[in-house]
């Protein structure tokens, strides 16, 4: 971090400054030139709060030259991290996975529905149990009924199952079922508390992107996690809120590559949620594909008119089988090697 100063600071704040600085067990680093005169501080600047530095009457400018995120970040770890999901399921690392399956489990649907998302390639099964509706006389998802349904679909497919955790206090209840991934929700981005209960086990999560979060807020999400012992984070792009209201979100591609650069972690897009209409679900899936996302996170419907929720972007199992061969086809021209 470096502070940069006005260049009439008198001699007496600068040296109070660094005093207060060194105070936090940092060192600093001062160079004259002759606009400026600059600060350096060298050592934990996790202690030092830089808007409060930066409202210093002497200060003009406090620029960060590190990233807050570190278990997160690549240049502290320049290999792709592969998450082992279970069930022989590995992603990152050029290991590309689909999660496919309704939005909400709601019965005995979910098994046909699982039945053609496997069959056409998909290799994880989502739904949720527990789900995080704007309206609180919106339909609140199954519970532990819809644990146990997931359980029954993926034991019988040999599948992992993704699907959401809203409440710590539900944690057992996911555990105990051995779910292989817990979903953070958007709404749940910054749920710190969630955020650190997930990071006490080893369980993997597919953690979404807060849906006004930036990409740094993303990470420090990740961060939250990693930093309670958990590395099994898996990044995903769901689309963030714009102006623009044609489409529920915007999908942000973009992301992608940045979060491939800026971390080692595996990044799946979600073009469900990202656009939220069934007709620009297949495109998306294809543009994030050839993007580099590691995996995608798909909603599918056998009979998405009569869904409980998320029917109007719910892929049916026939539009999927068409999907999922043309996003191998683009796998084979832009990744032929992992294809
Ligand atoms: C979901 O996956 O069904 C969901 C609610 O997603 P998001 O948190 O991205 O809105
Ligand atoms: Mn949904």
């Amino acid at each position: 971090m470096i502070a940069i100063l006005k260049k009439d600071a008198p001699e007496q704040a600068i040296t109070h400054l660094r005093s207060w600085i060194e105070g936090k067990g940092l060192t600093t680093h001062l160079s004259r030139g002759e606009n400026e005169i600059i600060v350096g501080l060298v050592g934990d600047t996790t202690k030092i709060d830089p808007f409060l530095l930066e409202s210093m009457d002497i200060v003009e400018r406090v620029q960060r030259v590190s990233e807050p995120f570190k278990k997160a970040n690549r240049k502290f770890h320049p290999a792709d991290s592969v998450i082992d999901c279970g069930h022989g399921v590995l992603i990152g690392g050029g290991h590309f996975q689909v999660i496919a399956g309704p939005c909400s489990v709601e019965g005995d649907n979910l098994i046909r529905i699982a039945r053609r998302a496997k069959a056409a390639g998909a290799t994880m099964l989502r739904g949720g149990a527990y789900k995080p509706r704007t309206s609180p006389y919106a339909y609140q998802g199954m519970g532990e009924a819809g644990l146990d349904l997931l359980r029954e679909a993926a034991d019988e497919l040999d599948m992992p199952i993704v699907t959401e955790i809203m409440d710590p206090r539900d944690l057992p209840r996911f555990l105990d079922r051995g779910i292989e991934v817990l979903q953070i929700g958007a709404r749940n981005a910054q749920n710190f508390p969630l955020l650190k209960e997930v990071g006490k086990t080893r369980t993997p999560v597919l953690l979404k992107r807060g849906m006004s979060g930036t990409v740094d807020e993303l990470l420090m999400a990740a961060e939250y996690i990693m930093s309670e012992g958990n590395p099994n984070v898996i990044l995903c792009e769901r689309g963030i809120r714009t102006y623009e209201t044609r489409t529920r979100n915007t999908f942000d591609l973009n992301a992608i590559p940045t979060l491939h650069y800026l971390s080692h972690l595996p990044v799946v897009a979600d073009p469900s949620h990202a656009t939220g209409y069934t007709r620009y679900v297949g495109p998306m899936a294809l543009a994030a594909t050839a993007a580099g996302a590691d995996g995608l996170e798909i909603e599918v419907h056998d009979d998405p008119s009569r869904a409980w929720s998320d029917g109007a972007q719910a892929l049916t199992p026939d539009m999927f089988d068409e999907t999922m061969e043309k996003i191998r086809q683009i796998r084979a021209v832009v990744c032929p090697d992992e294809a």
